[in-house]
This record gives C-alpha cells, sequence and structure tokens, in this order.
C-alpha cells in the first residue's frame, strides 16, 4: 500500500534520524511512553457511601493507566467547626499507591460521603503542583470541585476575557477555566452556572464535579471521551441495604468497587446525582447545548488507551480490539513461509494482546493459514527508573529492562508482532532489534491502527508532526526498512471504521489518522 497521500514531508531520513537520536537523549519514565500516545486523564465520582474517598482510591487505582503523574480526591463533608459544608482534598505528584499510602488519609482527612478523584497526565499546563486535580474553590454560591478529562480547544480566548475581567489564574491548566466560567456566571443555581460555562467551553471534556447540590457529570457536546454512571448497593453500619453511585471514565473502576454500569452519559449530557437519586433512583439528566451535534467518539480510544475489559462509550473495548486484529488479518493476512514454517503470531505486550488474538484466530480460520499464538515477549511490570551506566545505548538497555524475546518461541520461527500503533518507532525499533537477536526466520509486523499523521488537541498528548514516524517516509515499506523487519502492513482506515460500534447519532473523531478535525481548534 503507497499513503504518500497521508503523508505531509516528504521523506528525509537524515532529518528524521537527528530527531530520534535527541530523542534519545530525552528523560522518559517507561519504555511506553516513548512510542505511544500519552493517555489524558481519568476521572472518577461517587455520591452516598461512608467510604466515598476510598472508593474513589480504588476506582483510580483502576484508571492508573490514564495518568501516572499525579493523583487527588476531594471530598465533600459537614464541617462542625464552621456549621456548614467544607471539602477536603489530597492531591501529590505520584501513582495512586503512592499518594495515598498511609490510611488514615481515608478515615481523618477525607471524610464526607460523596468524592470526586483525578489521575493526571499532564496534556496542557505544566507537571507542577497547582495543576493537580481535582481543582477546588470557595465562590460566592458555596463550594465546588472539578475533575476533567479532555482538552479544551478555545483555552486562549477564554482566559483573554476572564483575565480581562479581573480573573487570576492559579494554574496552567485549562481545567481552572470552568471555575472560572462557573464563578463569573450571573445565573442563581449551580446547575445552570456550570450548564451556562459548558457552554461557552470548546472541546473534549468529560467531567465529574462536586457541588453542594450534588454530583455533576457531564460529557461536551460530540462527546469525545468516555464516561460512564453506575450504582453500588452495599449494606450500612445499620445493616440497611444502600445505594451510592458513581461516574467513572472507564467501567473498570466500577468492577473494581463491584459497582455495575447503568449507562455511558450521553454526548452534549450533564446528569445530577443527588439526595433525590438516592431516594427514587432518578438521575437528572440535563442537555448541554439545546441542539445535539452528531457525536465525535475518539476512535483512538479502542484502539489503545482504554483497558479491553472496560465498556467505553457503552461498548465492550475488547470485543472491539478482537475485530480490529481480525479485520487487519483480513485486510493484511501472513503466509506461511515458502519452505513450510507456519506463521507464529506474537504480541507487543499488553495494550498488543487482545488484538493479536483477533489477528492469529482470522488468519488460521478464515485465511487458513497454518498459525499459532504464542507468548514471544515477556513484559516487566516493574520497571520505574532504572540507572544507566555512562556509555551504555540508553534505549535499548530501556527496552530490554521492559521486554525480553522468548527464543524458543521465536529462533528459526516464521514471527508476525502485532501491535495497536505506532507514534515515534524509536522504541520499536530498537524491540524489533532486540527480537532480531533471538534469529527469527522471518519478521512481520502488522499494526492494528492506520499511520498516525497529526497530533490530537482533544486531550491527547502526541508528539508534534514532525516526530511522528510516518511523516517521514513515503510508504509502509519504507517504513518497515527504517524498523529492520521483513513486512510492515497498516489497518486501512476504512476497515478501522469497520470495526468501530455503530450507534444512531455517533460518529468517530479519526483527526490523528486523517487530520480531519470534528471540533474547530483555536490558532495560537
Ligand atoms: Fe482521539 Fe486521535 Fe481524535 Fe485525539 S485526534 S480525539 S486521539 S481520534
Amino acid at each position: 500500500m503507497n499513503f504518500a497521500i497521508l503523508f505531509i514531508h516528504k521523506k528525509n531520513v537524515n532529518l528524521w534520524q537527528s530527531i530520534t537520536a535527541n530523542m534519545n537523549n530525552r528523560k522518559i519514565n517507561s519504555i511506553n511512553e516513548d512510542d505511544k500516545p500519552q493517555a489524558n486523564c481519568g476521572v472518577v465520582g461517587i455520591y452516598g457511601h461512608p467510604q466515598a474517598s476510598l472508593m474513589a482510591y480504588y476506582m483510580l487505582h483502576s484508571l492508573q493507566h490514564r495518568g501516572q503523574e499525579a493523583a487527588g480526591i476531594t471530598t465533600f463533608y459537614y464541617d462542625e467547626k464552621i456549621g456548614k459544608l467544607n471539602y477536603a482534598s489530597h492531591r501529590r505528584n505520584g501513582l495512586v499507591l503512592d499518594v495515598f499510602s498511609q490510611p488514615e488519609l481515608f478515615t481523618d482527612v477525607l471524610k464526607g460521603n460523596t468524592a470526586i478523584g483525578h489521575n493526571r497526565y499532564a496534556t496542557t499546563g505544566a507537571a507542577n503542583g497547582l495543576n493537580i486535580q481535582p481543582l477546588n474553590m470557595k465562590y460566592h454560591s458555596g463550594i465546588l470541585a472539578v475533575s476533567h478529562n479532555g482538552n479544551l480547544s478555545n483555552t486562549n480566548t477564554l482566559r483573554r476575557k476572564l483575565q480581562e475581567k479581573g480573573a487570576i489564574f492559579h494554574t496552567t491548566t485549562d481545567t481552572e477555566m470552568f471555575l472560572h466560567l462557573i464563578a463569573h456566571s450571573k445565573k442563581t443555581t449551580v446547575i445552570e452556572q456550570i450548564k451556562e460555562a459548558l457552554n461557552i467551553t470548546k472541546g473534549g471534556y468529560s467531567l465529574a464535579i462536586l457541588t453542594e447540590d450534588g454530583l455533576v457529570a457531564a460529557r461536551d457536546p460530540h462527546g469525545v471521551r468516555p464516561l460512564s454512571v453506575g450504582k453500588l448497593n452495599f449494606v450500612d453500619a445499620n445493616n440497611k441495604n444502600q445505594t451510592a453511585y458513581v461516574v467513572a471514565s472507564e467501567t473498570c473502576a466500577f468492577d473494581m468497587i463491584g459497582a455495575e454500569e447503568i449507562r455511558s452519559i450521553k454526548h452534549n449530557e450533564m446528569i445530577l446525582i443527588n439526595d433525590k437519586t438516592l431516594k427514587t433512583g432518578e438521575i437528572q439528566s440535563y442537555k448541554i447545548q439545546p441542539e445535539t451535534p452528531v457525536a465525535k467518539h475518539c476512535i483512538f480510544e479502542y484502539v489503545y488507551f482504554s483497558r479491553p475489559d472496560s465498556r467505553i462509550f457503552g461498548h465492550n473495548v475488547d470485543k472491539v480490539r478482537r475485530k480490529l486484529g481480525k479485520n487487519l488479518a483480513e485486510e493484511f493476512p501472513t503466509t506461511p513461509t515458502e519452505d513450510g514454517k507456519k506463521v507464529t503470531v506474537i504480541a507487543v505486550p499488553d495494550s498488543g494482546n487482545t488484538s493479536t488474538l483477533g489477528y492469529a484466530r482470522t488468519n488460521a480460520e478464515k485465511n487458513n493459514y497454518d498459525t499459532v499464538f504464542e507468548i514471544g515477549l515477556i513484559r516487566s511490570h516493574y520497571v520505574g527508573r532504572t540507572f544507566i551506566q555512562p556509555g551504555q545505548d540508553n534505549r535499548e538497555f530501556k527496552v530490554k529492562s521492559k521486554f525480553n524475546p522468548v527464543r524458543g518461541v521465536i529462533e528459526n520461527r516464521n514471527i508476525v508482532i502485532v501491535d495497536d500503533s505506532i507514534v515515534r518507532g524509536t522504541t520499536l525499533k530498537s524491540l524489533i532489534k532486540l527480537i532480531r537477536k533471538a534469529n527469527p526466520a522471518k519478521l512481520h509486523l502488522r499494526i492494528t491502527s492506520p499511520p498516525v499523521t497529526c497530533p490530537c488537541y482533544y486531550g491527547m498528548d502526541f508528539p508534534t508532526k514532525k516526530e511522528l514516524i510516518a511523516n517521514h517516509f513515503n510508504t509502509e515499506e519504507e517504513i518497515g526498512k527504517y524498523l529492520g523487519i521483513d513486512s510492515l502492513h497498516y489497518l486501512s482506515i476504512e476497515k478501522l471504521i469497520e470495526s468501530v460500534p455503530k450507534d444512531q447519532g455517533i460518529n468517530y473523531c479519526t483527526a490523528c489518522f486523517t487530520g480531519e478535525y470534528p471540533i474547530e481548534i483555536e490558532k495560537e
């Protein structure tokens, strides 16, 4: 396949090599981070549970893959000293386990039966302490806290307008915009204030907001990022059956605490969970804009970001990933070698595992090629920061510290590696070099998404256009040659779209593959 049309830059291998050489010197935290877009953030919320902060903690733990820089929880509780509702918050840099390592945080600090939480990967704003969410405020209508997943696309205009009105920003994150817009609203109820603020903002957002009126959750009018609502049945201290309500970016967070999904929050929808919900089960629903546009769900959530055991946008991620692998095998099968070596399919763990199963099965059962699925790469989950000896090849060492090829599976075999995406390609190149040392007879690569050619402005951290490997070569053959493999094929955009669920009124954002941005991007 020649995809010169997709590629913006002409072939320039020397430039590309100098870019990747510079990146070799850059500090990276883990191997995957360098070759994958960074998942944006994870948000959670819970209303009506006596251990709300502990439940939020467990939910954040299962959403750790959506952000590893920082974590935070805010709770609302009745403060007897001041005789009214107050908030408590704990927010730090680090993984959830480290940030909440002291058990007394859940009993002595984060009190109350409502909580929201956030895992942060810095898509906007520096990775400093002030930017860690939830962001909390006391204003004319009481107290309010916000957790946000996504990126706004009209931040500069909003910030300028708010500053002209006297707003002073404390963070460099676009999430603070919501607080200022809510505080500046002249509307009389908190729900109306939030609704007005959401109408002014543009871009991708999924929000959990704690207010004195209850827990509010919302998805932007195009619904770029996922957010679901669920319920958690429990027995209280008086042995009475009770139900708490929860929201989370992915349903794997519900599984963690034994909650069940009620539904995906709709695009252009804002819901309110309050004491009335606890009594009647009714979740109040509001439209953000009067007219609901066609949804533009992020297609990359299915390809890579979300966990396969989650449901997002009302669908199983696992099922879609298998279909991606199946469609890839139909489009680009791998054949046994001329001397009869069967096809051995291996995944790049963990993100490529599920789609690899789909690929292997289809290559065997539908394409009728002698095919086996094998575990060819063992991944260490305990990498952390590794001390690199002076003079050591930094990238190669980091790859080795994370993946080890299983020689018995690879040696003298006809191997096809299945992975979900290639962004820079630098780490993948080192990984392929490592696999080559185990002496495969043939080494092929199949990717369950099209070439990534454009950055994301709706809440994913992609490298710049010139850092994307697909923008430096004219064909997949050239990329394959650069990576050091015998053949490379990407899933086509048509087959990617065919693989994802088709619901009425739902479409997809595919901008990082096509450059077609569904929501206007503000010029700098
Ligand atoms: Fe998702 Fe890509 Fe669109 Fe960003 S540009 S929202 S990652 S599909």
